[in-house]
Parts: C-alpha cells; sequence; structure tokens
C-alpha cells in the first residue's frame, strides 16, 4: 500500500517514525511523499503541550475532504494517528470521524497488521498497550540520508516531573543492549554518517547490566568514523563524575550539555517534582564549568507553573542571569491530561502573566545569547558541516562543537567534512565566518 506518514514534535518522534518507515517497508508497503496519491495516511503525534494537540485536530479536520473525494471515487483513505497523543487520549480520538486507526509509540510492530484489518473490515482498530520491554531490537530505522543520525538508547521515563505527560505515553524506562547500540553506531559510520546524536526521554538514565550512560557514550564515541557524539534530553540527577570525564576528555564527545532547569524557584521545583534545588543545580552547573572549562550550557524553562509568583518568575530570571546559559528553551505551562499537576492543582497564573513572564525570559536570554556569541568574534571554530545554507545558496552551514549554527562561504569541501572557520560575525541565534585555507579534518 502506498503511505504518506507526516511527523510532529521531537526528535524521538522523528526516531519513530523511521522505526515505522522500516516496519512498512519491511512488510511490502511504499512509503510516499504526496498525500494525494495515498492510501493510508499516518500522523505520528505529540502530546507535550495543548497546541500540538490543537495542531493535530486541525490536521484531521483538513483531511476530511480528501476522504470525502476519494470515497466517491471508490477508495476508502485509510486515517491513523500514532504517538504520544494516540497513547494519551486513545479511545476518545474516534471521536473524530476522519480516524480509522490509533497506535501508541510501543505498539508500531503491529501497524501492518492493522492497516490490513481496517482494509480489509473497514473496522476501526486501536492498540495502544504500553510495554515493559519494547526498544525494538532488530528494527533498523529508514533514515533520511545526512550527517546526523538519531539514536534511542533508551525509551520511556520513570521521573513523573508532575507537569509532563511522558511517563504516561512513553511507559517505564528501558534501555537497549550496549552491544545492539554499538552494532548501529558502527554500520552508521560505515553508511558516512560523522555524528550521532543519542535519545532517550530520560537519556543519561540509560543503565544495562553492560554498564551506565558514561561507559556507552565513551564506547560509541571510540567507534571508528564516528567525529562527534551528542546526547538529549538529559535529566540534571544523572551527572556523575564518570560522565563528567568522559565529556571533558573524549575528543569525540561534544562539549555541550543541556540541563533543564525548568525553575528558579526551590517551591516550584518541589511542586514539579523535579528532585533537586537551585543550590544542587548551581553546584552541578559549578563542577561541570570546572570539569569542562569550555562547555556550552543550554536549558529548558517553564513559565507560569501553578501557583508560580511574579517573585519566583523572578527567581528563575536570577538563575538565568548567573547561570549564563549559551542557549534557552523557554515555554508557558501547558495542562497536560493525567498528570499529578493537573490533577493537583489549578492552572491558576493568568494568560496575561504568563506572556509578561515569557517575555521578560525571552529578552534576558537573548541579551545573553548575543553576549556570548558576540564573545566568540575573532576566534576559529571547528565546523562539521551540514550542506548549503538554506538562505545563501553560495554559502555553507555547519555545527560547531556546541551546536551553534554557522554559516561561511561555500568551500569545495562535502558536508561530513569538518573545517575550521573564522568567526567574523555573530546573531542571538547564528554565528557567521570565513572558513579557513585548512586542509579537511577526517576522524578516520
Ligand atoms: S524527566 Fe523529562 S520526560 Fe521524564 S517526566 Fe521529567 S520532563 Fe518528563
Amino acid at each position: 500500500m502506498k503511505v504518506y506518514l507526516e511527523t510532529y514534535g521531537c526528535q524521538m518522534n522523528q526516531y519513530d517514525s523511521e522505526l515505522i518507515r522500516s516496519i512498512l517497508q519491511a512488510s511490502g508497503d511504499e512509503l510516499i511523499s504526496r498525500i494525494e496519491k495515498a492510501e493510508v495516511v499516518l500522523i505520528n503525534t505529540c502530546a507535550i503541550r495543548e497546541n500540538a494537540h490543537r495542531k493535530i485536530y486541525g490536521r484531521l479536520d483538513l483531511l476530511r475532504p480528501l476522504k470525502k473525494r476519494l470515497k466517491r471515487q471508490g477508495q476508502d483513505l485509510v486515517v491513523g494517528l500514532l504517538g504520544c497523543m494516540a497513547q494519551n487520549l486513545k479511545q476518545d480520538l474516534f471521536k473524530h470521524p476522519v480516524l480509522n486507526l490509533v497506535v501508541g509509540p510501543d505498539n508500531y510492530r503491529a501497524l501492518p497488521k492493522l492497516i490490513a484489518r481496517v482494509k480489509k473490515q473497514g473496522s476501526k482498530e486501536i492498540d495502544a498497550n504500553l510495554s515493559e520491554y519494547e526498544t525494538y531490537r532488530g528494527v533498523a530505522p529508514a533514515r533520511v540520508e545526512g550527517v546526523n543520525a538519531w539514536i534511542a538508547i533508551m525509551r520511556g521515563c520513570d521521573n513523573f516531573c508532575s507537569f509532563c505527560v511522558v511517563p504516561y505515553t512513553r511507559g517505564r524506562e528501558r534501555s537497549r543492549e550496549i552491544d545492539d547500540v554499538l552494532e548501529e553506531v558502527t554500520s552508521l559510520a560505515a553508511q558516512g554518517y560523522r555524528q550521532v546524536t543519542l535519545l532517550g526521554q530520560n537519556v543519561n538514565s540509560y543503565r544495562t547490566e553492560g554498564g551506565t550512560f558514561a561507559d556507552l557514550i565513551r564506547r560509541v564515541a571510540d567507534i571508528p568514523g564516528m567525529m562527534r557524539v551528542r546526547f538529549t534530553s538529559p535529566h540534571p540527577k544523572d551527572f556523575p563524575q564518570a560522565l563528567l570525564e568522559a565529556i571533558s576528555t573524549h575528543p569525540h564527545i561534544c562539549k555541550h550539555v543541556h540541563l533543564p532547569l525548568q525553575a528558579g524557584s526551590d517551591r516550584i521545583l518541589d511542586l514539579m517534582n523535579r528532585t533537586y534545588h537551585i543550590k544542587e543545580y548551581m553546584a552541578l552547573v559549578n563542577k561541570i564549568r570546572e570539569m569542562i572549562p569550555d562547555v556550552i550550557l543550554t536549558t529548558d524553562i517553564i513559565v507560569g507553573f501553578p501557583g508560580e509568583t511574579g517573585e519566583e518568575s523572578r527567581e528563575t530570571a536570577e538563575v538565568m542571569e548567573s547561570v549564563r546559559f549559551d542557549s534557552a528553551y523557554i515555554f508557558k505551562y501547558s495542562e497536560r491530561k493525567g498528570t499529578i499537576a493537573a490533577r493537583e492543582f489549578a492552572d491558576d497564573v493568568s494568560a496575561e502573566d504568563k506572556k509578561d513572564r515569557i517575555v521578560r525570559l525571552f529578552d534576558i536570554q537573548r541579551r545573553i545569547s548575543l553576549e556570548k556569541h558576540k564573545g566568540l568574534i575573532g576566534q576559529k571554530v571547528e565546523v562539521l558541516i551540514e550542506g548549503a545554507a538554506e538562505k545563501r545558496s553560495d554559502h555553507q552551514m555547519g555545527k560547531s562543537d556546541g551546536n551553534h549554527t554557522v554559516i561561511f562561504p561555500a568551500t569545495s569541501l562535502t558536508p561530513g567534512s569538518l573545517v575550521f572557520v573564522e568567526i567574523m560575525e555573530a546573531s542571538a541565534g547564528t554565528l557567521y565566518g570565513n572558513p579557513l585555507p585548512t586542509p579537511a579534518l577526517t576522524c578516520i
């Protein structure tokens, strides 16, 4: 069958779509890029914020005319909703008339069978059972070609931060065997990928009988051909000495640590069930900077958690000023059905206050990012070339070790090569420079 697959949300979802493609191709389906030709439309969804849900309902509404038109031509279009929203809302989703199929993140192996059943019987099918074991072992993701490959090393989360729906949509933590991960990375290096990003909802809690996350990341970084290894998204509670040593000493592990803060007030952190206070968070920041002096630190922040006062939001601003993150993802709190926060607290910070607070924090971060980027002017930065720059065809773009986007006049070097770039200009989001006449660096 001709299947059109659309993906929303985080990198984990992008990775899952690669698994889905692989599962469908193995059963003889064809993945196509034009929705008008599709017999099956699958939408892999996100549930992290309310506007993600709204977007998907809007998308389903838009599919109604297509489904009707095909029906008049005697063809039944199968529409399936996959991923976190499927797991979160399950049967309720069938209230939308366009849907035939609802499948959660641990049930993708069943997709070919479920699609065939809908086609044959015209039934509505659902499989949204969380698994304690599913890691999709033996399914090789059907990746889009590029320099970076995403690779999930664990699934699920046991932390139950009170605002977060992930433990309910992705289930309990489970880690892939080390050998399984190493085999996949070795094969990626042989295919020409030069960077892997290790993924997990709570990536640094990875643990198997074969070793910890620190053991795994070192062994991945040792694989010949892999120039750079990144990881996301970690929790501050899982940064033991061994992991910081690996980041600080291994030349292939990027000196970039994403360290979600979420809030600058201890009272709010307790309500969020984050299991650390600002004193501990700052001690970790100081330790990271001591061990990895040139580290790039980024973060996530939630604005307007239930009960957050103006003073508590100012505490978040103070932590931002004190840490001086290189960049930050800042979001307004959005109540998610089924979470501890939705059950126990009223979403009582007004829309206006949330807006004022987020604008203030954005302004702070923009200023700090710009100051830090300007501090790189005149420096030589090693860049892994990803391809042509989006808006300037005579330029190339790539990423620094710290994950800055760097744009420079095109060289003869191909994507996947390393080049030194002297930084000449900087904005809050991008660095601009000139490539230096150094020979291409290789990692083999
Ligand atoms: S650690 Fe991350 S994924 Fe897990 S519950 Fe907390 S915010 Fe959600």
